[in-house]
């Protein structure tokens, strides 16, 4: 069975993470969604309040999707929870120059822990959390860039 890993912070989850999480469900038999806590990156969300969205978001895959939340160093737990591949999405060039340090370092760090990318839908291209936040911020609308649940939750946080 071939089980891969999508770390990620998912602070929240977009229709971009989602595309990219469905395109590694037809490579993969099941799929690790981790969610990352960074000590010293500030989050809008806890960890639990992100595990909770993934799971809502992502319910008509649950059959084949664990989400674990996690303060460890992402390729060790990888090997851990017996997943072979990390996954990543890219967007752009601007992406690739921190994929390509990230996954150099995790093979010094494990070498049989390999990487794998993929790119999003074009529509998605543009899209972070971190626009969405700052969509929010200015009382924008969220509908375009992540399901309802989630446009709700951040708002909710905002009010
Ligand atoms: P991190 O803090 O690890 O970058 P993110 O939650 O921002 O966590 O992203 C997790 C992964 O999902 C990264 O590989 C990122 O490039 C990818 N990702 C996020 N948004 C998109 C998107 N719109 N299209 C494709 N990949 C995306």
């Amino acid at each position: 069975m071939k089980v891969g890993l999508y770390p990620g912070s998912f602070d929240p989850i977009t229709y971009g993470h989602m595309d990219i999480a469905k395109r590694a469900l037809k490579v993969f038999d099941r799929l690790i969604i981790l969610i990352s806590v960074h000590p010293t990156k500030h989050a809008l969300f806890s960890a639990e309040e992100r595990e909770d969205m993934v799971k809502v978001v992502m319910k008509d895959f649950l059959d084949r999707i664990d989400v674990v939340v996690s303060d460890d160093l992402t390729v060790k737990q990888t090997k851990k929870l017996g997943a072979t591949h990390m996954i990543r999405g890219l967007r752009a060039v601007t992406d690739f120059e921190y994929e390509f340090q990230l996954t150099h370092a995790n093979r010094v760090l494990e070498s049989d822990i390999d990487s794998i990318f993929f790119m999003t839908d074009n529509k998605y291209s543009f899209l972070s959390s971190a626009t969405v936040k700052e969509i929010a911020l200015f009382k924008g609308d969220l509908i375009p860039f992540a399901p309802k649940y989630v446009v709700d939750k951040i708002e909710e946080k905002l009010r």
